[in-house]
């Protein structure tokens, strides 16, 4: 999921387990308890049934949808999960949401970079090769499939694109550090040592730092020898402040709270609320308000009551979605007793949201548009995310569509 996050627990990114390592794991005389707790060997033979699950499909054949409305969506990339390779033949998580030209980020997954350039974002489609009318981004969460091309958007984008200036920076928001570890799952597992042990859950703007540190060599050649402006202040990362007496949780799930404005500007006020993403905390869900509509964006969260209000009346929602059966099939699978699979499972659907879940949504809030994204797996055999985005628009006035890389969507 989270595209995210399958990981190595299926909350978490998928990232750190490559496919195959279950199989190189039991060869190698991993001990019993290892299998028995689920460790590596069980996460990443999940992992790499999802990422391999369903067919390599064209998901960006055909015409896509392209809405010409001042205020829209652009699903840059509609992968859910770290995917490597793309199976499915879609791009990692990535929207772009346009308000009077002016530009809003979304997340960065795997390959959006390529895909801005494919959706006509930047690139030869619309004539010029800049990120000049980009304001602002926002992360949902730090999941690595939702951020891993952040380091191309924004040292290509500084370096090459006119990315922010010193007089109007590309502000970037998202989660801050959480102070915690997650608690060690599936319980009883040994307690593992953490990586990066100086700090351990880096939030948005200390990874932004680090990120551009890593580049320092570069960005101080174009500095010295091109004449770019300093990189920290035409791009300013931001670790969002959660409103008074709100807590960030660290266990269960977010408390209850309302939307808060995180951004605001001449064209869009946009603001965030918690959202219920398994141990991946905070998770954020955005809404963008203009004078054209609304559109809000869940990030990768289970069916949350504070996504509910934030989203109720809103013209366009994005939500992620799962396919129940893919994951229960995927769980059953797995090399390890029963206990252990219902705690696989209790894990990954308290993350993200199943088609059931979203009819659920569907009863309890008026959207005018949804439009699932962050779809795993990427594709499901015989077009079947079509026929869930069809079952879903049964008995309701809202419009319900499978995105697709490239689609456009308008709030009217
Ligand atoms: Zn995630």
């Amino acid at each position: 999921m989270c595209g995210s996050c399958t990981p190595a627990l299926p909350t978490g990114d998928v990232t750190s387990d490559a496919p195959g390592e279950a199989d190189r794991a039991r060869g190698s005389g991993i001990g019993r308890r290892g299998l028995l707790y689920g460790g590596l060997g069980a996460s990443a033979a999940l992992t790499a049934a999802l990422a391999s699950a369903g067919p390599a499909a064209a998901t960006t054949s055909g015409p896509v949808r392209r809405s010409d409305a001042p205020m829209r969506a652009v699903l840059v990339g509609t992968a859910g999960g770290p995917i490597w390779p793309m199976a499915s033949g879609r791009r990692g998580i990535c929207t772009v949401v346009e308000v009077d030209g002016a530009r809003y980020l979304i997340d960065a997954g795997h390959g959006s970079a390529a895909g801005m350039v494919d959706a006509g974002v930047i690139g030869p489609a619309d004539g010029k090769n800049d990120l000049t009318a980009f304001r602002a981004g926002f992360i949902t969460h730090l999941h690595s499939d939702h951020v891993t091309d952040l380091s191309t958007f924004l040292v290509q984008g500084f370096i090459a694109g006119g990315l922010g200036s010193v007089e109007s920076p590309f502000h970037l928001y998202g989660p801050g550090d959480r102070g915690a570890l997650p608690a060690v799952f599936p319980p009883g597992r040994p307690t593992p040592t953490a990586f990066n042990p100086t700090e351990p859950t880096p939030g948005t703007a200390s990874m932004v730092r680090q990120l551009l540190a890593a580049f320092a060599t570069d960005v101080n050649d174009r500095i010295f020898d091109a004449g770019s402006p300093p990189v920290d202040r035409v791009v300013q990362a931001h670790d969002i402040e959660l409103p008074a007496g709100v807590a960030v949780p660290v266990a269960g799930p977010p408390a209850r709270m309302s939307p808060f404005t995180v951004h605001e500007d001449d064209r869009v006020r946009v603001s965030a609320t918690l959202v219920e993403h398994g141990q991946m905390a905070p998770s954020y869900a955005y809404r963008f308000d203009s004078d054209h509509g609304s559109i809000v964006i869940s990030g990768d969260t289970t069916l949350t009551p504070n996504l509910l209000e934030m989203a109720d009346g809103c013209d366009v929602l994005l939500h992620e979605v799962v396919d129940q059966a893919t994951i229960e099939a995927s769980i059953s699978a797995l090399p390890v007793p029963e206990e252990i699979k219902e705690a696989f499972r209790n894990h990954m659907f308290g993350a993200h949201t199943t088609e059931a879940q979203l009819k659920e949504l569907l009863r309890d809030v008026e959207i005018g548009q949804l439009v699932l994204h962050h779809v795993v797996p990427g594709e499901l055999p015989r077009g079947g995310w079509q026929r869930v985005a069809q079952r879903l628009g049964r008995g309701t006035r809202t419009g319900v569509v499978a995105g697709r890389d490239g689609d456009v969507i308008g709030t009217r």
